[in-house]
Order: structure tokens, then sequence, then C-alpha cells
């Protein structure tokens, strides 16, 4: 990504945040023809899910999903050309994987499908008024005026949204439900560690309002599923996307004081992602600002946070899963250039975690180049299959 798009990058931000706010007066141009998977990424899923699975080693990582329709259904979505967040940044995740691991570590990889979250599932985090409004979507009706909503209206404001819109929620309901499948699959014993390779992002999302670049909170839902459905007794989210998550903290911070010590967030960042007016400091989140410094934050400053504040929390806490909000747009190379992580220091947070023993459920959220991201994912699995 060159300097301009960068800043297009950062004005999307911008403009869609103040969106929600203001009057969407967009003339809507066309129907939406989404676009399938390409047929060698067709060919890479059509491997992994027809080969029958080895026994599995020690250090067990299920991949979500790893279906055609799943994946095929949250790659048709879109925000538009040009927009940063597209959906190829999924099939360059599938090649890469499949040809760095998937190939000599099936032992360690275990397949598992997507589905599609119920409005039930839905309504574990978000409000009425968001679940009305997401229908409103999801039947393609013009939602200019549904403020829960502003967000996904602005982004797709080139498109009918009679077309579009039934694309966004489906690709939201798989993300989302998907993500409850691999927690479902961690809880049982089936695997140790979960990758959900999963768009559109959620963080952004709160109680009554989609986030930007982001549908349904899938890692808040997961949280609240994990506990309330599969009765894990305490669930702490972290949150290493680089920018604040202000919707998952509203939703974490407005729990009940009964509940509360239920769930921990612990939320580090080094931007404030344009989105994060919460002013919540609820005694159950716990905000770690990584910009205040001169430099940008690199290996160094994270791996630092992470020995000193984030572990012991974790172990204090006594957390029975963690959820990761896996953001990789805190990498060296990424658009915004908000701070300069490593894959070496993706791999060495990863294996910290790892080595406390607790199942963890990595959740993507940013990270948008794709060279940069599929670099980043690989070290963070490499770590967790101990290679
Ligand atoms: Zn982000």
């Amino acid at each position: 990504m060159n300097d301009e798009d960068a800043q297009d990058f950062i004005d999307f931000f911008d403009i869609a945040q103040s969106s929600v706010n203001a009057t969407v007066s967009v003339e809507r141009k066309s129907d939406y023809r989404p676009i399938s998977l390409p047929s060698s990424i067709s060919e890479i899923l059509k491997t992994w899910t027809s080969t029958p699975s080895a026994a599995l080693a020690s250090s067990r990582v299920g991949i979500a999903p790893c279906d055609f329709i799943s994946f095929n259904g949250m790659f048709e979505h879109t925000w538009g050309e040009g927009h940063v967040e597209q959906p190829r940044r999924l099939t360059s995740i599938i090649d890469y994987l499949h040809k760095n691991f998937w190939l000599d570590h099936q032992s360690r990889w275990k397949c598992l499908s997507g589905r599609t979250i119920t409005d039930e599932e839905i309504r574990l985090v978000h409000s009425d008024t968001f679940l009305s409004g997401f229908l409103a979507v999801e039947r393609g009706e013009i939602v200019d005026d549904v403020m829960s909503m502003r967000t996904l209206s602005y982004a797709n404001a080139n498109y009918n949204f009679k077309s579009v819109g039934p694309i966004i929620a489906r690709a939201c309901r798989i993300a989302a439900g998907t993500t409850l499948d691999l927690v479902s699959s961690i809880v049982r014993g089936e695997i140790d560690f979960g990758i959900a390779l999963v768009r559109p992002a959620g963080h952004h999302s709160s109680t009554d309002q989609v986030g930007t670049f982001c549908g349904l909170n899938s890692v808040a839902i997961a949280a609240m599923y994990a506990i309330q459905i599969l009765e894990v007794p305490r669930v702490l989210i972290l949150d290493w996307d680089v920018h604040r998550s202000g919707g998952t903290e509203e939703i974490i911070g407005r729990i009940s004081n009964d509940d509360q010590q239920k769930y921990r967030l612990i939320d580090i960042y080094a931007a404030f992602g344009k989105n994060s007016s919460s002013t919540n400091r609820s005694s159950n989140c716990y905000l770690i600002d990584l910009s205040q410094n001169d430099q940008l934050p690199g290996d160094e400053e994270y791996l630092e946070t992470f020995d000193i504040k984030v572990l012991p929390d974790i172990v204090q806490f006594s957390a029975s899963l963690i959820v990761i909000s896996a953001g990789f747009d805190a990498a060296k190379d990424e658009a915004e250039e908000c701070a300069r992580l490593t894959p070496n220091g993706f791999f060495r947070m990863s294996n910290k975690l790892k080595k406390l023993n607790i199942p963890l459920v990595f959740v993507l959220e940013g990270g948008y180049r794709e060279q940069s991201l599929v670099q980043s994912i690989g070290a963070t699995l490499k770590a967790l299959m101990d290679l």
C-alpha cells in the first residue's frame, strides 16, 4: 500500500465514523454482483475438507472455517472497490496456510466447518435495536435512517442496498457463527487452540451500533456464549488489534456487577481507531495505550507490556479461556503505520500465551496488507504448533 492508499484508509475511518451522526445522501448506483472464490482456492478447500483427519498430535490447532460455503459467503461481502478491507485477504491467507502449514503439518490441524449465527445468539450481546437494524440489512432494505447500521450504509453507498444488504448480513452471520463453533470445539477439548479466519471484523461494534469495518461483535458474542451457554467460569478477551476496540470495551464495561468477575478485557492499542468515543473505565476493562511513546511501539514494547502487565493479569484473573481479538494491523508494514511489530513479535507474544496452558481462540480482526497479514498469522500459527 502506498502513501496515498494509506491516507485513503485513514480518511475512510474518519468519514465512516462521522457518517454515524451525519446525513447520508448518496445516490446508490448499481446492483452488487458478488464474485465467487477463485477455483484455485476452492481446490485447496476441497483438499482440506476431503482428506481424512489424521490422529491429532499435541498442540492441536482448529482452523475455522475450512469449508467452501462459509469462505465463499464471507468472500462475497465487500465494502467496495478501493476499500482497504478486501475479500482477497481471506484468499491470501488460505493460499499461504495451505503451502506453509497444511501440506506438512496436517497432524496438528483440525478442519472445522463454519456456520451461521442465530438471532438468539446475536442477542447475547446486541440490543433489540441493533438486531432489528441488522434484519433490515438482511432483507435488503435501505438503512440510511437506521442509526445502528449507519456505518454499513455509508460504506456501501455505491450499491443498491437491496442486492448488497443480504450479502453483508450473511458474511456477518458466518463470521460470528463460525467463531462460536470454534469456541465450542475448544471447550469440548477437541482442540487446544483455535484460529477463526473470518471477516468482517467485529471489535468496533457495540451493543447498539455497528462499528467501522465491522459487523457483529464476534469476539464479545463468543465470550458471552462461552459463559452463558457453555458454562465456562471466566473468559478473558485480549485485543491486540492496533486500534482501541471501543465496541468490545462498551459491551464488557456494561456487564452488571454480579457477572463482572466472569469477564475481563485487556485492550492493547496504539491507535484510537476513530471509533473509541467510549469513556468507560469499568473495572473489568484494562486499557493499555502504547501510542504515548515518542516512537512507534515495536516488539520490545509489546513484549515488555506482555511480561509486566498482560501475563500477570491473566494469571491473576485465572482465565478459563482466552479469546484474542487478533488484528494484525500493529505489524510494521501495515497501512496506517501505528506500530512496528515484526512476525517474530507475533510469534513471541503467541508463544507466551501458549505457555500459560489456557485454551486460546484467535479471531481475525484487522490487518490489511496481504503480505504482512499472512506472515503475522503464520508466525502466530508457528508458535501454537511449536514449529
Ligand atoms: Zn484495527
